[in-house]
């Protein structure tokens, strides 16, 4: 009686190719060249198979270890190297592959780190922006509550919203960072980013790069803006519009989840609102979604067909029906709240309660170019009162 090592190298190859063919006992196979073995465990004396291609660390032929010939393909053993462990099939867990990830992901926080710190912008004066873009920073100054000069942390860390939509808070960011005003900080969690100029907005902690020409700080200058004058009425307007749509939307969007029918509003359904604004304010638009939801979520369930598209330019195709009746019929104003599931964005509270001092008028009214001619003449007025 023998082992299976004691056979020769052909006697080896023949009884594993006798083995794996499927066609005799496993014990006769045995039996022919006097091995004493149980026939079950046999396998694990064979070789493993040498595979093509090699181990990328070791340089040594891939193996896959021998099973039962019973076992199906999936069964098999994995495709591995027999020094390092390596398994070039499946993501590896290896040491060699964990070391490798480890550097790759010290390289890559290098080239995020020394890319960004070594950016060497100009600040740009506050003065410079845009009312549109200062109102943005004013926004995000009383979001964070920092000084803007110490850079902003991760949007996600943030408890309340900057705008009424998850879009436009990373629009303003995209048009913030295009601008050069923020930037990516160095010291952000490289896992933020995919690459140099690719990361996630909310993820990465930005630097302010502003400063103020009179030397104040831009935390006062933001705080207590001066930039809304008599010139910007047209910009002002034009923003509470927007920002009056966005609540609009942002509204819509709630009472449509609420029939379980998921928004998907273009920017069609935006022009659409912008025009039942022109004589509807967001509290008023609140009211008219109310009226009509109900029509909507009916249409929603008798039309199966209809694609969730198709259902959004529904609805707000009705509160544009509903509003232009209401308008034709002089039907008496009925205005809404505010609703505590949907809290004023940070955008919303800084432009009319800071910038504008609209206040709640920003919600109650209809955006108008004469009642912010009128708050500038009261605020002025105000101003007066001060210094005498
Ligand atoms: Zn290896
Ligand atoms: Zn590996």
């Amino acid at each position: 009686m023998r082992n299976f090592n004691e056979l020769s190298i052909e006697e080896k190859e023949s009884l594993m190719q006798r083995y794996y063919e499927g066609t005799e006992s496993v014990a006769n196979i045995l039996k022919s060249f006097d091995i004493q073995c149980n026939p079950s465990s046999i396998y694990k004396s064979f070789p493993p198979e040498v595979m093509p291609g090699k181990c990328k660390y070791c340089d040594t032929n891939l193996i896959r270890k021998r099973v039962p010939r019973t076992y199906s393909d999936y069964m098999k053993r994995p495709v591995e190297c027999g020094i390092c462990g390596h398994r070039p099939e499946n993501h590896c867990f290896c040491d060699n592959c964990f070391k490798a990830e480890e550097e790759e992901r010290r390289q890559h926080k290098l080239r995020i780190q020394n890319y960004y710190s070594s950016l060497d912008l100009k600040k740009i004066d506050c003065n410079e922006l845009s009312f549109r873009d200062k109102v943005f920073m004013g926004s995000l100054n009383r979001l964070f509550m920092t000084h803007l000069e110490d850079g902003l942390e991760p949007y996600e860390k943030t408890q309340s919203a900057l705008t009424p939509g998850d879009l436009t808070t990373k629009a303003i960011y995209t048009i913030l960072t295009d601008l050069d005003v923020l930037v990516p900080s160095p010291d952000s969690n490289p896992n933020a980013f995919t690459d140099i100029g690719s990361y996630s907005f909310d993820k990465v902690k930005y630097k302010v790069n502003l400063t103020c020409s009179d030397g104040s700080s831009l935390f006062s200058y933001f705080s207590q803006p001066h930039f809304f004058n008599s010139a910007m009425v047209d910009n002002a307007l034009k923003l509470w519009k927007i920002i009056a749509a966005q609540e609009c939307l942002q509204y819509l969007n709630y009472k449509l989840r609420k029939i379980n029918m998921p928004p998907n509003l273009s920017k069609k359904a935006m022009d659409t609102i912008l025009l039942i604004l022109e004589n509807y304010s967001v509290s008023e638009f609140y009211f008219i979604v109310y009226c009509v939801i109900g029509r909507v979520a009916e249409k929603y369930e008798e039309v199966k067909y209809m694609t969730r598209a198709k259902a959004s330019v529904y609805a707000v195709n009705q509160c544009r029906y509903f509003a232009e009746n209401r308008l034709v019929k002089k039907r008496e104003r009925i205005k809404y709240d505010r609703i505590s599931d949907l809290p004023q964005s940070e955008i919303s509270s800084y432009f009319f309660n800071v910038v504008t001092k609209l206040g709640d008028r920003g919600f109650y009214e209809v955006p108008s170019r004469s009642l912010l001619e009128e708050m500038l003449k009261s605020n002025s007025t105000d101003n007066t009162e001060d210094v005498n």
